[in-house]
Formats: C-alpha cells, sequence, structure tokens
C-alpha cells in the first residue's frame, strides 16, 4: 500500500512533534513516524528521568545538611529507591503522554508507529507501506555508544537507559567516561549511597571544558566521595564472581578496579545505521551522523536532518533549534542558519555548570584577545545566604571590542561578533565592558553578583533552553 504526504517526519524526539505541528497548522497533510516511544531520548531516558534523580538526590544531599540550616530531623536520612523509580517514572509517563496526545490531536497530522526506511529520497517504508512526500525530515537521534573494549561483551554493562531500569542501587557502580552523563550518574548514585568510581581516559574530566573548571568539578564531587581515575588506557572489562573487574593502566593507583555493575558513559551514536540512507542520496560522515549544510539541509534535495542525527548538536535545545530554523525557513520566509546558533548548554550535577559561548581555551586557540573575569560563589550573596557556595563564576570577552560600559547598575551592551552574545555589564575589575565570548557558571546563584567581573549574558536568539 502507498500513500501521499506533503511532508513525512520520521522520529517524534524533540524537533519532529513541534514540525509536526507546524507544518499541519499550514496546511500540510503530514505523516509522523515513531518507531518506540514518543518524546525520544530526552523524555524516556535522557534528560527528563535524569533530572527527577537529580532531584531526588539533591534532596537527600539536602536533608544530610539539614544542620547546617538549623534543621532537626528525627531520623537518619534513608533513601527508598523504590518511590524514587515511581517518581521518576510519573514525571517521564506525564511527559511521554502528554507529547503523544498532542501530536495526535493535530488536524492534518497521521501518526504511524513502526520502524522508517527509506525506499528513495521520496518514499519511506513503514512496516508494509510506502509513505510518499517531497518533503522529508529525519529526526532519529541517537544511543549510547558501546565501544569494542575487550571483554565489554562478556560482561553485563549498564548503559544510560538500563541503569534507569534497575529496581536497586549498584553497591559500587563504576562508571567508564567522566564527561556529561557519566557525572549527572555519578553523583546522583553517590548522594544515593552508592560507592562510585569513574574512569577517565583523558587527564581531565569534561574535556570540551577549560582546565580550572574540569578541576572545580573533581573537586566538587571527591569531597562528595566520588572516586576517579584519570588518563585511564587499555580498559577492559571480565567477570569476577557475582562482581564486574574493570582492568586500566593509569600512572598510579591499582591495575583494576572490582564493582558490582558497570555503566559505560563514553559518547553516543546516530540512530543512521538503519535508515536505508544509501538508497535515498543521503550522505553520512565516519560516524554515521548525516550531512546537513547550514540551513540543515541533507545531500539529497527535500530531504533535512534535525537533531542529534546531524551532529551539529547533542542537546535537546539545539534539537529545538533545529526545528525553528527549518520551520522558520520553510514557513516564515526566513534566513536561519546554524552558525547563528550561540553554543549553550548545562551539566547537571549540583552545583550545575552552565556556559554561553567560547570557553576560554576555545578563544585563546582562535587567536582571540581576551580578557577573564572570575569569581567564586562565595563571594556572592545569594550563594552564602542559602548555603550554595561551591564552584566560580567565570566571563571570557573580547579585549579588542571598542565598546566600554563602565556604570555598575546600568548595564551596557557588548555584542561580540563571535558568540553573538549581548552582556549587560556591571563594572569589570580591570577593563571596561566589552563584546562577551562565553560566561560560564559552575553553581547555584548569581543574581546577587554585585559588584561583579561580569553578569548576565544572554543570547541574541534564544534556543528554546528547557534545560538552561
Ligand atoms: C542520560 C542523558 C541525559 C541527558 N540530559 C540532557 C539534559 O539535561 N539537557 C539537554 O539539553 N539534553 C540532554 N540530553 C541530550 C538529549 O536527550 C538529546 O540531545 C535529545 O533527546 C536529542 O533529541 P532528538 O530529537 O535529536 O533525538 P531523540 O530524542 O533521540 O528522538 C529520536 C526519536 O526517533 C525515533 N527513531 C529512531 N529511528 C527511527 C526510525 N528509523 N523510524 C522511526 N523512528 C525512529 C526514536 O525512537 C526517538 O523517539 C541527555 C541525554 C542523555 C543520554
Amino acid at each position: 500500500m502507498s500513500r501521499y504526504f506533503d511532508a513525512i517526519i520520521i522520529g517524534a524526539g524533540q524537533a519532529g512533534p513541534a514540525l509536526a505541528s507546524r507544518l499541519s497548522e499550514a496546511g500540510m497533510m503530514v505523516a509522523i513516524v515513531e518507531s518506540n516511544l514518543f518524546g525520544g531520548t530526552c523524555v524516556n531516558t535522557g534528560c527528563t528521568p535524569t533530572k527527577t534523580l537529580v532531584a531526588s538526590a539533591h534532596a537527600a544531599h539536602l536533608a544530610r545538611r539539614a544542620a547546617e540550616f538549623g534543621v532537626v530531623l528525627s531520623s537518619d536520612v534513608g533513601i527508598d529507591m523504590t518511590r524514587v523509580k515511581a517518581r521518576q517514572n510519573a514525571v517521564v509517563r506525564q511527559k511521554r503522554e502528554g507529547l503523544e496526545r498532542w501530536v495526535r490531536s493535530q488536524a492534518n497530522c497521521t501518526v504511524y508507529q513502526g520502524h522508517a526506511r527509506f525506499e528513495s529520497a521520496r518514499e519511506v517504508w513503514v512496516g508494509d507501506e510506502v509513505l510518499t512526500a517531497d518533503k522529508i525530515f529525519i529526526n532519529v537521534g541517537g544511543r549510547a555508544n558501546i565501544p569494542d573494549l575487550p571483554g565489554v561483551d562478556q560482561v553485563p554493562i549498564l548503559t544510560n537507559t538500563t541503569l534507569l531500569e534497575l529496581d536497586e542501587l549498584p553497591r559500587h557502580l563504576v562508571i567508564v567516561g567522566g564527561s556529561y552523563v557519566g557525572l549527572e550518574f555519578a553523583q546522583i548514585c553517590r548522594r544515593f549511597g552508592a560507592k562510585v568510581t569513574v574512569i577517565e581516559m583523558a587527564h581531565r574530566l569534561i574535556q570540551r571544558e577549560d582546565p580550572d573548571v574540569s578541576a572545580a568539578v573533581q573537586a566538587i564531587l571527591e569531597a562528595e566521595g566520588i572516586q576517579f581515575r584519570l588518563a585511564a588506557e587499555c580498559i577492559r572489562c571480565e567477570r569476577r564472581g557475582a562482581d564486574i573487574c574493570v582492568g586500566l593502566d593509569c600512572k598510579s593507583g591499582p591495575p583494576e578496579i572490582v564493582g558490582s555493575d558497570v555503566l559505560l558513559a563514553v559518547g553516543r551514536r546516530p540512530n543512521t545505521d538503519d535508515l536505508g540512507l544509501e538508497a535515498a542520496g543521503i550522505e553520512v560522515d565516519k560516524h554515521g551522523y548525516i550531512l546537513v549544510d547550514d540551513t540543515l539541509r541533507t545531500t539529497a534535495p527535500g530531504v533535512w536532518a534535525l537533531g542529534d542525527c546531524n551532529g551539529k548538536g547533542a542537546f535537546t535545545h539545539t534539537a529545538y533549534n533545529d526545528f525553528e530554523i527549518v520551520a522558520a525557513n520553510l514557513l516564515d520566509g526566513e534566513s536561519r542558519s546554524i552558525s547563528d546558533r550561540i553554543p549553550a548548554y548545562a551539566l547537571f550535577t549540583d552545583p550545575p555548570l552552565g556556559r554561553v559561548g567560547l570557553s576560554e581555551t576555545e578563544a585563546r586557540v582562535a587567536g582571540k584577545r581576551i580578557l577573564i573575569g572570575s569569581r567564586p560563589m562565595t563571594q556572592v550573596g545569594r550563594a552564602v545566604e542559602k548555603g550554595e557556595t561551591l564552584g566560580f563564576m567565570k566571563v571570557v570577552v573580547d579585549a579588542g571590542h571598542p565598546r566600554s560600559g563602565n556604570t555598575r547598575d546600568r548595564g551596557r551592551r557588548g555584542d561580540s561578533r563571535n558568540s553573538r552574545c549581548n552582556v549587560r555589564q556591571s563594572k569589570m575589575r580591570d577593563a571596561e565592558a566589552r563584546g562577551a565570548y562565553s560566561s560560564h557558571r559552575l553553581g547555584t546563584y548569581s543574581d546577587h553578583a554585585r559588584p561583579t567581573p561580569a553578569t548576565e549574558v544572554t543570547p541574541k536568539k534564544t534556543p528554546s533552553a528547557r534545560s538552561l
């Protein structure tokens, strides 16, 4: 059987549903195909469940600190994992079902449940039906990368998906990967009471951040009892009775760690290997990410790729921003592109780490003349009042920017050519207000940071930063 639509959307993750809504509102007949759960990674196995766990873990942490705030608990703090998981599942279910109801209620939108596969650049198989359209949008996301480490296929390995399914907390969780996913799970499990060891192949955590940021995050997590093994080489796994032994070669420390469970958090890979892309003439890079131009068009005319599968972002708000770009260009006569996008993201440890724009290292590598301002959270009034004084703020600005502003309370705007951030300046130490390259914050509060090196950085075109 064959059916014609104006547009086909493959995947109901973070870009697909919103695009389906805009296109169908514009009067187009739309088919949206989802092979698994509405909401994709973010809603089901990514942002939403992990952030509910971050919240439970934070509650436990705060309860343990209750006495600092003059709060007296009548018993020790305990964790009821059944209720933690029930809360997580309830929040996820509500989001997923709400999204699915909304998509299904769109006037001109037909939902297909099944795996989509290209027959050509205009045709897509779903089950035994062929759907045809002049415009096809791919939003298939990604999944956990399982590297080919020795022994990895001989032991039970956890991913972000399967860890969330556990009914019991791991006794000793060994996490391979010291970046965003690994560190969030590390702190969550530690705060629930697990022993946690993080193994990282690089010499420091979250390598895309500046070294001072990596060091501060590591120190904060170590203070909670998380152990780190950095610069780990030759990582391998084997069974050791009921436990799993992870072998590693490091310059210091024992050559193996025996834990009850192992989580692999070493990146993602796009869900593009079973899409029939070759049949449609859609090219991918060596990692399987779909090649797109600045407006998200693939190498096949009439086919776009949005979200994690194009390798241009790895966040919910970048996937959603892809939708905004495509919709604005197709429906609103705009000419938006991904090169206008300001990098903005967060790591939801506690305190969280947020960054907008270039890091100091990136600015230096790009040959920028920069000024740097930073302030420890111990000098932020609100942070002191709330007892959340870990971390620091840091701002990187263009030293050559002609704009100056030096009043403490009246903000001035420095519009940087590169990061395109608008910076409202308070007084800057050693500097007048200049174009900002970036703002970093590892800490919980910034609203009382005056006088400061710099404050308040907002993107010019704001992506839907649900998680920021
Ligand atoms: C543990 C974890 C925590 C995270 N936390 C955050 C966070 O706090 N903030 C943040 O911004 N980002 C976070 N992310 C990243 C975020 O989840 C992703 O960037 C986002 O989900 C990408 O959206 P997407 O629409 O590109 O893909 P997805 O959300 O993965 O959606 C793709 C959809 O396509 C479907 N699909 C795949 N192949 C086919 C096919 N052939 N046919 C039909 N359907 C198909 C899939 O079933 C899926 O529903 C996290 C990720 C992980 C793993």
